[in-house]
């Protein structure tokens, strides 16, 4: 398929999301879906990014948040399990990182170039609480 602008579309022209027919678009898996060239799931956005979120799966608690609140889709959750992350579609805005509840955080930004047993390796520990001071009357 020939390539063009934004510009060169005439006025009222449709682009396909898929190439063939899908049966069940729910219960089909994204990467198994039969998206056309000119679906933005085929594009990637990677070097968009000059941080990106990575995952500890020790501390996660399956709370979905970071799915919901992805503005990408770029959580893969199965099953309501949080898998890991789509890094062709991550932005790297760390929306995630900034709803994940666990202490520590279950995703955290880091440099793009960060290799991941790296980051693991330096994830910070659980931060304690401060002591409470009960004043007597
Ligand atoms: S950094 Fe942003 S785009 Fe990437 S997975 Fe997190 S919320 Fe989604
Ligand atoms: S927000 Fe954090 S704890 Fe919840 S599913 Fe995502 S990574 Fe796991």
């Amino acid at each position: 398929m020939e390539k063009k602008g934004w510009d060169g579309f005439e006025i009222g022209a449709m682009l396909r999301s898929f190439d063939g027919a899908i049966r069940d678009i729910a219960t089909t898996l994204p990467e198994d879906r039969p998206y056309s060239q000119s679906n933005s799931f085929t594009a990637s956005v990677a070097d968009w990014r000059i941080e990106k979120p990575l995952f500890n799966k020790d501390y996660c608690i399956d709370c979905q948040f970071c799915w919901v609140y992805c503005p990408d889709m770029s959580i893969i959750s199965r099953d309501k399990k949080m898998v890991g992350i789509d890094f062709d579609h991550c932005k790297g805005c760390g929306i995630c990182v900034e709803v994940c509840p666990t202490n520590p955080k279950s995703l955290l930004m880091f440099p793009e170039q960060k290799e991941e047993e790296v980051a693991l390796a330096e994830w910070p520990q659980k931060e304690k609480k401060a002591d409470t001071v009960v004043e007597e009357d």
